[in-house]
């Protein structure tokens, strides 16, 4: 997946930014990363409509990320097309790695019943799907969570690219950031309902540093990780049960595949 040694000192990787249906704030985010203008410099942008009216679809990069969910027919469409031309896909945020708040319907509630509730019968005419994450459709190479995503985990992300290595996932939870923080606990202190114990870190506990509880925005941490095992039961001490959790988790993380097997660890297969 090396880009820079397989062409060259001079090489400047081409780089595709697309969106599905999203908010477009994680390419409003990657826009105004601070160092912007140096990775300009360093990289060919082949397509970010966010800020070049050049940008079209349908051309070679060899880095593309990929913002937002599959909601559409034509997210559908545009997501293969874009797998088709690049070497390595991102999911770029919440939305395209676990599918974001908008992917979460209930029962009953599928997308035609809420575009209905939302927009008015028969007002939506565009050939809606359930949305779901990128990864349901295409091979995605590496996952950048966040809603959006951190300034230093794209600049780590690009970098890594750069230099012809690949980004580490992380594999902890956001209580092991907030605690480095020297942030007190207010799970333990104040029972406030927080996902810190369950979600992936990454994000230094952005939400615990202004005393606001984590609503799991990074999507659920890796299953089996030692911390979940201790400190998640705090949830039934503090008298959560399964149903609200699942209810909190799945605001971010209704389509990971260990969502249940975590709550069964949590709550020893209880209700
Ligand atoms: S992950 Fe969050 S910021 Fe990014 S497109 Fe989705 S809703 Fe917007
Ligand atoms: S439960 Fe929340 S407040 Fe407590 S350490 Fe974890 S992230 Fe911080
Ligand atoms: S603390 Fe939780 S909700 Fe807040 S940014 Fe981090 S992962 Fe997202």
């Amino acid at each position: 997946m090396a880009i820079i040694e397989e062409c060259g000192d001079i090489c400047r990787p081409k780089i595709g930014v697309y969106a599905l249906t999203s908010c477009y704030g994680c390419q409003l985010k990657l826009a105004t990363v601070q160092k912007i203008m140096e990775i300009v410099q360093a990289v060919e942008i082949e397509s970010f409509y966010m800020i070049s009216s050049a940008s079209r679809m349908g051309s070679d990069v060899d880095v593309a990320f990929v913002e937002g969910s599959v909601s559409t027919e034509k997210d559908l469409e545009e997501l293969k097309e874009i797998r088709e031309h690049s070497r390595i896909l991102v999911a770029l945020g919440a939305c395209a790695v676990n599918g974001g708040v908008q992917s979460w319907a209930e029962g009953d509630k599928d997308y035609k019943k809420l575009y209905a509730e939302v927009y008015g019968e028969g007002k939506i005419t565009m050939q809606g799907r359930q949305a779901t994450p990128v990864s349901d459709h295409v091979k995605v190479d590496y996952f950048l969570p966040g809603c959006p995503p951190e300034e230093d985990e794209l600049m780590y992300f690009i970098s890594a690219f750069l230099f012809g290595t690949f980004p580490e996932p992380k594999d902890y939870p956001v209580c092991a950031e907030c605690r480095l923080a020297g942030n007190s606990c207010i799970l333990i202190e104040k029972g406030e309902p927080c996902l810190g114990p369950v979600t992936t870190a990454g994000c230094k506990a952005r939400c615990l540093s202004h005393n606001v509880p984590c609503i799991g925005c990074r999507g659920p941490v890796p299953h089996g990780t030692a911390w979940f095992d201790s400190l998640a039961k705090l949830f039934k001490e503090k008298g959560f049960d399964r149903d609200y959790i699942r209810d909190r988790m799945k605001i971010f993380g209704a389509h990971d595949e260990n969502l249940e097997p975590m709550l069964d660890k949590i709550f020893g297969g209880s209700k």
